[in-house]
C-alpha cells in the first residue's frame, strides 16, 4: 500500500462488495469469504458492521468528538462533556475509542466488525458493546466460533484488551498477510504528512511522537476502531 492507503486518503486499494454491503482491500475480498463460507456452514451469518473506512469519515468522528457535537467516553463508557475538558483531555478521551485520522486500521480495507445476522432480530440497531459479544449476548455463539476458526483464514483479534488502555473489542478482526504490511509501513512520517495538512481540531495539541508511542506499546498499530455514535455503515 502507498501512504494515500495506508491512511485511508485513496480508495485505490478498495473493492466494494455488494453482498453482503462492505468495502475491503482487494487481496481481503477472497480470505473474507472463505471463513464466511465456512460460517454460514456452521450456521453463523457473519457480515461486517464496518469495514473499510476513509480518512474523511474519521476526521469527521475526532473534529465531532472534540467539538461536543458528538458522544465522547470515559474508559468505563461513561459520558464526558467535551466543554469540560481541556484540548489534552478531549485527545486522551477521543483516543480511549477512536483512532487518529490515518491511523485506524479500517483505513487499510483488512479490517472488520463482524456480527451475526442471523442473531439480530428484526430492526435491532446494533452497537458494538461487550454485552453483545458476551456469553449471554446476540453475537456470542459466533464470537465463539470466530475464536477458534478466524486464524484458520489468516484472520486475527488485534484488540484484545490485554494491555492498558486498549478497549478489548472482540468484534474486531484482521486479515494479518496484508495487515501486518500495512502495520509495518505506516510509519510516524507517512502518519505526520497525513494529518499536517488536513483541518483536525486539537491538531496542535496532538502530539504525534505519543499517540505513536501508544500504538507501539499496544502492538497491534491503531487505535480502537469502535465509535458507537456511527452509522452502521460509515464507509458510504
Ligand atoms: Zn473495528
Amino acid at each position: 500500500m502507498n501512504d494515500g492507503e495506508l491512511t485511508g486518503r485513496v480508495r485505490t486499494h478498495i473493492a466494494d462488495v455488494p453482498e453482503p454491503e462492505c468495502a475491503l482491500h482487494g487481496h481481503v475480498v477472497a480470505p473474507f469469504f472463505n471463513l464466511r463460507r465456512a460460517a454460514l456452514a456452521d450456521g453463523f451469518d457473519p457480515v461486517p458492521h464496518s469495514s473499510f473506512r476513509d480518512f474523511a469519515r474519521q476526521l469527521a468522528i475526532w473534529n465531532g468528538k472534540f467539538s461536543g457535537q458528538r458522544p465522547m467516553f470515559d474508559a468505563s463508557g461513561s459520558p464526558l462533556d467535551a466543554s469540560a475538558l481541556n484540548p489534552d483531555e478531549r485527545i486522551e478521551a477521543i483516543l480511549l475509542w477512536s483512532a487518529l485520522p490515518g491511523a485506524s486500521r479500517h483505513h487499510w480495507g483488512t479490517d472488520i466488525d463482524l456480527i451475526d445476522r442471523n442473531a439480530a432480530p428484526p430492526g435491532y440497531r446494533v452497537q458494538l458493546t461487550q454485552e453483545e459479544f458476551a456469553p449471554a449476548g446476540p453475537f456470542a455463539p459466533l464470537a465463539e466460533w470466530l475464536e477458534t476458526n478466524a486464524a484458520r483464514f489468516g484472520f486475527f483479534r488485534p484488540f484484545r484488551g490485554v494491555l492498558s488502555g486498549v478497549r478489548p473489542e472482540p468484534w474486531h478482526f484482521s486479515f494479518a498477510p496484508v495487515a501486518e504490511n500495512a502495520r509495518r509501513s505506516l510509519t510516524p512520517a507517512v502518519l505526520h504528512k497525513a494529518i499536517a495538512a488536513a483541518p483536525l481540531l486539537g491538531k496542535e495539541q496532538v502530539r504525534l511522537r505519543r499517540a505513536w508511542g501508544e500504538r507501539k506499546r499496544q502492538g497491534n498499530g491503531g487505535s480502537s476502531c469502535l465509535d458507537a455514535s456511527s452509522p452502521p455503515r460509515p464507509f458510504t
